[in-house]
């Protein structure tokens, strides 16, 4: 075996902290959803503040991290992406599965604030796409020079994700306007900007179905009506 084919150790460098406990409902990339926030805390030693330094002058960064809840599940080497109606399959390296080999994964998010509290430092994330407890490995600048392709081709990803219309019970606005009161997280847009790119698997479509999804620690129920959904039920829940 040549030295390019031995075994890699990869050593977290942190954790995600985020709005999503549980993985449906999650958007399928960054960007999307602006209301899930996040935040990734450093173990020690890659929390010292100077390896940070500078990073607050970047709107946006690139976290690198590890698929952690697919490791058990393997990678596959075709998949079916939900954009392509989870009908037909493309090559694992056409895609952003996280069924892949090594389970890496890239996001590119708004970094909203650089914490430095009692010597180690937080990063504030907006537009995120991450599991809560997400092994975080790296963490690097965007530059937009290098990086922002207006011209490139995307494959399958070419096309406008369809919008979903999404209306809200009486009963549901009372429970996320008292919940924000109490919390100070904005929940409604939270599931508003998630159901509008509709996190339904493909074959799951049919009038009347209901769905339910965790955001932070509220169970948020909606269903199939002729408009599109509708949230009709929110419950707060203890979260693993
Ligand atoms: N932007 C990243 C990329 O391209 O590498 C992730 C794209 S992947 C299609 C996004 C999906 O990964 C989310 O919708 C969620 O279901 C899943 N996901 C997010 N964090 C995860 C984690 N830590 N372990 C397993 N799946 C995760």
């Amino acid at each position: 075996m040549n030295q390019s084919q031995q075994d890699i150790v990869l050593t977290p460098i942190g954790r995600v902290f985020s709005c999503w406990p549980e993985k449906f409902g999650i958007p399928k990339q960054p960007g999307l959803v602006m209301e899930a926030t996040a935040t990734v805390e450093f173990f020690p030693p890659y929390d010292r503040e100077e390896m940070f330094r500078g990073l607050e002058d970047f709107s946006h960064i690139w976290v690198v991290f590890l698929f952690h809840d697919t490791v058990s599940e393997g990678w596959k080497p075709t998949v079916r992406p939900p954009r392509l109606g989870g009908q037909k399959r493309v090559g694992v390296f056409a895609s952003r599965s996280p069924h892949r080999p090594n389970h890496l994964g890239m996001s590119v998010v708004r970094l909203v604030r650089v914490v430095v509290a009692n010597g180690s430092v937080k990063l504030e994330l907006a537009g995120v796409d991450l599991l809560d407890g997400t092994p975080v490995v790296d963490i690097k600048p965007y530059i937009p020079y290098a990086e922002s392709l207006p011209n490139a081709s995307c494959g399958f990803t070419m096309e406008a994700i369809p919008e979903v219309a999404v209306s809200f019970t009486t009963a549901a606005e009372r429970f996320l306007a008292e919940y924000q009161q109490r919390t100070g997280r904005n929940l409604r847009e939270l599931v508003y900007q998630t159901l509008i790119s509709d996190p339904r698997p493909a074959s799951q479509r049919s009038i009347g179905r209901e769905y339910g999804a965790l955001f932070w620690n509220v169970n948020v129920r909606w269903r199939v009506v002729d408009q599109g959904f509708e949230v009709f039920d929110s419950e707060e829940v203890t979260v693993k």
